[in-house]
């Protein structure tokens, strides 16, 4: 299975897709993580990236467009994948499109995560991550059993700097200017399924299963 997950930030891309993992036994392909991982290693790459990721503006296409060109490549991705937060902008889903035709290989589907805006802002004030292992939680929603401490691996949880009230106003402005337009994008290709991803955890994650069972023809 080959999938994209779309919505905007603070959507529940990342969270959705750990299940997904899980189930279908794929990776999960987030540049979010890949270019949050060249910053704190301090590679060229992430010296780049730092200062628009920090604003909440997008890394240049052609940076994370080498990004996903080596990754999809490799072993653990042959059987599928679910990228989540690639492409974001039609000049990578135009590459993502020709590097898949190279590879002969087809998307199976594009999950379009659907949330209200009221709940996406308190999403992603409340988000806080793990300094040592990346999980996710949220300090309204999805708390951590001990606060400010991971049960995973027992680190800090910090707030990420971008999910700060200034720079999370831009990064849903860029979304609606630079992402939006991917729907349609999908939607003409046939690919698209929307699902709508309020209410109870474990209905949203049926109903996205249920249009993965739909949609993707493995
Ligand atoms: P979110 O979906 O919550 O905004 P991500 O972790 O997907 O978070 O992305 C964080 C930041 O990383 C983005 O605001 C952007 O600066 C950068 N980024 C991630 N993926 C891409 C991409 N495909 N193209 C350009 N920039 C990206
Ligand atoms: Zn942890």
């Amino acid at each position: 299975m080959r999938i994209i997950l779309l919505g905007e930030p603070g959507a529940g891309k990342g969270t959705y897709s750990a299940e997904l993992v899980k189930k279908y036994k794929i990776p999960q392909i987030s540049t979010g993580d890949m270019l949050r991982a060249a910053v704190k290693a301090g590679t060229p790459l992430g010296k780049q990236a730092q200062e628009f990721m920090k604003k909440g503006e997008l890394v240049p296409d052609s940076l994370v467009i080498e990004l996903i060109r080596e990754r999809i490549k490799e072993g653990d991705a042959s059987k599928g994948f679910i990228l989540d937060g690639f492409p974001r902008t039609l000049p990578q889903a135009q590459s993502l499109e020709k590097m898949l035709q190279s590879m002969n290989i087809r998307l199976s589907g594009v999950l379009k995560i659907e949330v209200a805006k009221a709940i996406l802002l308190k999403r992603l004030t409340g988000r806080r991550v793990c300094k040592g292992c990346g999980a996710t939680y949220n300090i309204d929603t999805m708390k951590p059993q001990k606060d400010g401490v991971c049960d995973k691996c027992g680190k800090e949880l910090i707030q990420r700097p971008d999910d700060k009230p200034e720079t999370i106003e831009n990064r849903l402005t860029v979304y609606q200017k630079d992402t939006a337009p991917l729907i349609e994008f999908y939607e003409n290709k046939g690919l698209l399924k929307r699902v709508q991803c309020e209410g109870e955890y474990d209905e949203v994650m049926a109903r996205i299963f249920s249009a993965l069972e739909k949609t993707a023809k493995v």
